[in-house]
Order: C-alpha cells, then structure tokens, then sequence
C-alpha cells in the first residue's frame, strides 16, 4: 500500500490522543471523546454501538485514528444479529433474574430445560494469547448461532488486556459460578454423546456439560459439527468449552446453522475479521502501550512493515537464528516488501524515495538487532530508506500465565494488525490474529531446516481467515471420514498446515 498515514484526514489529532488518565479539559478537547461526533469509521460501519462510556475504553473511539478503515463491510444481517445479540446478553447477563435463577437451580434444573430463555456458554483459556482470541471469537459465534449468553472466565493474566465489549453489562464469568465449587452435576460431551446412542433419554441431560474441542483431544471432535449433536447440546443450559481451536469451519459444516452464517457472512474470509474487530478493544492501559509506539516509531514512515517471528523449535531440530534471518530477506526482497540490501555499500541515502518502517514481533531479540544493523549499516540497493526496525519487546520465553507479558503479546498483535503488509509465520495463532484483524492476507515464512532457506521462502495466504489446525474429518451423513474440501468450495487446506482448514472467498 502506499504509504500514508492511516485516515490523513485525523492526523493533526494522532499526537493528541492521551494516555488512560485524561483530565477533563483534555476529554473536552478531544474530537474522539466528543459525545457529539461519532462517526461511522469509529463505529466500523455499524459493527459498534456508540451507547459505551468513552473515556472507560479509549481504543474502541479512537482505533479508527490509527487503522485504515476496512475495504470490508459488515452485512447488515451481522449488524442485526449483533444488536439482538446484545439485548440478550443484557436481560441474561451476569446478575441478571435469569441468570441469578439458573445458576442457583443445580441438579434439580434438569427436566424442565426446554422452554428457559437464557442459555450459557462459558468461555475458558487454554494456550497463549492468538489460540484464546481464536477460540474466543469461535465461541462468541456459536453463542450468536445458538442464542447462548457467552461469558468468559479471565484469570488474572487476561483482566487487563480488553474493554467490556457488549453494552450496558459484562461478559466477566461471576466468581461464584457454581462449577467451580461443585463439580458432581458436570457431564462432558462424549458421555451424553454415548448415553444418547444407547437410546437413554435426553431428559437426563445435566445442567452443566463441558464441551472440549482441545486439539489434543479428539474423540468428540468428530461429533461437534453433526447437526445430531447440536440437537442435544441445544438442551443444556451452560455449556463450559475447552478448546484452544479456531472452530469457526465446524459451524459451517452444521446443515441448521449453514444458512445463517451465509448471511452473516456473504464473504466467507471475514469472519474473524469482523468479529474481531467487535470483540477486542484494547483496555486503556493496553492502549497506553500500543498508541505510543505507534506514534514514535510508525506514524511518520510511508510503509510501515510487520515481521512476526515464532520460532517452534523442538528438542532435535533447531532453525539457526541467521538461517530464519536469511530466510526473510529472501522473502522480503523477492516480494518487494522491503527494499533488497546492497553489502557492498554502507548506508548512504543520496535521494529519499519512501520511507518504511519494520515492526518486529518475535520472543528474542537477536532478530531485530541483527535486521537493525543490516539496515543501518548498508545501503538498499532502491536507496528506499528503512527508517526504523523496531522491536516493542523480547520476553525471551512464553509466560502466557503472566498478565504483562499478555499485554505485552496484546500490543504487539495490534501493531501487526496496524501495518501495511505481514510476513508472519508459519502455524502461528499469534500471527493469524494479527493479519485477520487487519483486514491482510500475509506472507507466511516456510519453516527452515537446518541452514537452507527454503524456496519459496515465504508463500501469499489465500485468505484473511485464520487456519482450523485439528478440524473434524468425519461425514455425518456417510459415517464415513471425508476430505471437507470436497464438500465446500468455501473451505481450503491451509498454506502452513497441510490437515487444516481454512475458509476462503469462494473465487480464491
Ligand atoms: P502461537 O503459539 O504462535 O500459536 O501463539 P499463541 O499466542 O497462542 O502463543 C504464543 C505466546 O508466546 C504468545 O501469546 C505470547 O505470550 C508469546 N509470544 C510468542 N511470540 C511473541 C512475540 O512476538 N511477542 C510477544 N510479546 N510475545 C510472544
């Protein structure tokens, strides 16, 4: 893209947007706090409501400030499904009657489940950040398909990181939820499954069912996507989901939701783009992080460029950290993305032509030192000027349990998603958060072996969807496994894992 500023129009404000703690006079004086001048780029074309406290969640009034708006509009049905999904979650929402009612009924609930207006799906972490925003986002869908409240059960380590996104309520999991304390009235999934089999009646369903789409268990993940299942899922007041998995593809293979995702989603790889960008909002102190590096090492380039680096190193094969920097010139020279680095000269700048920057995303830092002093030190052979390789942090190893080093991971998945172009890599749910959010189809590095680069290096994904790494691989109809490629002309293996799925454009 060439580049400009996001939103030219906005950037005398970008150098005013304050931090978290805005004194009154700055609130006044601050266009996007104005309780006037909403406008549809900051309600993303009707994905937002404008009803939330401004000054609470400044991100959600002023991302618009920072990202171009999206070539991507949201159907109108996704908008109405969305405002009548936040007037459930407004009468069903924690603390509500209904709420109080179910949550306080336990065993006794289970015969008369039929006709009670608020259903429950409880959302629980598993995994680092990209996998929880994936499943999250899987999850709030499903809580639309199936009008389900959707509430999350945060641990420490996930308090700071979003806004509140749904109006007038909360999508915190009360403390008091009655699992955690009393566990005998819990099913899973697989025995109601197999109880139902054997012709055992429903009736018996429990109050409470845990629904485990974990990638490591894969018994029940045959089952999901059959409309049977969700017949008998529907009857359980609170689900309680485990899954670290993007099973957004499953809902569409299941023939009662099918129609209803098509008109949300008339093009298919917007999904989590779209839902993404409704869900989350960094909090303000995440956005404290993410708007001053923004302004002091993206702002003024022309192009700004994001390099994602996740290095999956097992115990005998290890990626030499010059192999994967090679592996990226390669890349980024052949792909034009950033301009191709003539050793012979040191770095002189007779005439500036466009100025680029390069985020750098990765848990070490010898990637941005060692891609730092390649740029500093040598001439482009273009004589495009790399302003600046920047890399926000280097945590070394992955702390998911820690809240800064979440917020750390959250601020750098947004600047991503900020950037003109990605180079992310391989098998990373980290990476596809970021390209998803952004609207960008990345380049993905192949994985290095050894000290050959591969070649291709990198490879164009064919879509802004993120990739379902463990989808199911059985025919409800057949009883027989199947290819779902086969079925769905919307459904694509993935670039980078061969069994995956992804959704795609249906000409793409
Ligand atoms: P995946 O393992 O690449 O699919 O991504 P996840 O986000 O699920 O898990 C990796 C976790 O490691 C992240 O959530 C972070 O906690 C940490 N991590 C990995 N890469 C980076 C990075 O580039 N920057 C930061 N700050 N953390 C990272």
């Amino acid at each position: 893209m060439p580049g400009i500023f996001p939103e030219q129009a906005h950037t005398q404000t970008i150098s005013d947007i304050g931090p978290k703690n805005l004194s009154f006079e700055d609130k006044k004086n601050d266009p996007s706090l104005s309780t006037t001048s909403i406008t549809n780029d900051q309600l993303l074309d009707g994905l937002l409501v404008s009803t939330f406290d401004k000054a609470m969640c400044l991100s959600r009034f002023q991302s618009h400030l920072y990202r171009k708006a999206s070539p991507h509009k949201p159907s109108a049905y996704l908008i109405s499904k969305l405002r009548n999904y936040e007037s459930l979650h407004r009468s069903c929402g924690p603390h509500t009657k209904s709420y109080n009612k179910i949550m306080s009924n336990g065993a006794k609930f289970s015969k008369n489940s039929a006709g009670i207006k608020c259903k429950y799906l409880v959302w629980t972490a598993s995994n680092g950040l990209g996998n929880r925003m994936l499943t999250l986002a899987a999850a709030f869908l499903y809580a639309i398909l199936t009008d389900r409240v959707l509430l999350v059960q945060f641990r420490a380590d996930m308090f700071d990181l979003f806004c509140e996104p749904f109006p007038d309520s909360s999508w915190l999991l009360p403390r008091n939820f009655p699992y955690w304390k009393d566990q005998r009235h819990i099913e899973t999934y697989e025995n109601v499954l197999m109880k139902s089999k054997k012709n055992i009646s429903p009736e018996v369903l429990p109050q409470f069912l845990i629904l485990n789409l974990q990638h490591t268990h894969d018994g029940h993940n045959n089952f999901f996507h059959c409309d049977r299942s969700q017949g008998l899922l529907q009857k359980v007041p609170v689900l309680i989901l485990w899954s670290d998995q993007y099973f957004v593809p499953s809902l569409f293979m299941i023939p009662s939701y099918r129609q209803d995702l098509i008109k949300m989603f008339p093009q298919k790889d917007t999904v989590f783009h779209h839902l993404g960008r409704y869900l989350f909002h960094p909090s303000n102190e995440a956005w404290e992080l993410i708007s001053r590096s923004y302004k002091a090492h993206l702002a003024k380039a022309d192009e700004k460029i994001g390099l994602q680096i996740r290095v999956f190193n097992s115990r005998n094969h290890k990626t030499p950290h010059q192999t994967i920097v090679n592996e990226i010139i390669a890349c980024t020279s052949k792909h034009k993305l950033l301009p191709e680095l003539d050793m012979q000269k040191s770095a002189t700048y007779l005439k500036k032509q466009t100025s680029k920057a390069v985020l750098v995303a990765s848990l070490y830092s010898v990637y941005g030192e060692k891609l730092r002093t390649m740029y500093l030190t040598n001439t482009t052979v273009t004589r495009d000027k790399v302003i600046e390789v920047f890399q926000p942090s280097h945590e070394e190893r992955q702390n998911s349990n820690n809240d800064t080093h979440n917020i750390k991971a959250w601020t750098e998945i947004y600047l991503l998603s900020l950037c003109d172009a990605l180079i992310t890599s391989s098998k990373s749910t980290f990476g596809y958060v970021a390209h998803s959010l952004g609207g960008m189809k990345p380049w993905l590095l192949r994985r290095a072996y050894g000290e050959t680069i591969p070649d291709p290096p990198c490879k164009r994904v064919k879509s802004m969807e993120p990739c379902f790494h463990y989808p199911p691989k059985y025919d409800c109809r057949d009883n027989r496994t199947v290819d779902f490629t086969s079925l769905f002309h919307y459904m694509k293996h993935c670039e980078d894992v061969t069994s995956g799925l992804r959704l795609v454009n249906a000409n793409s």
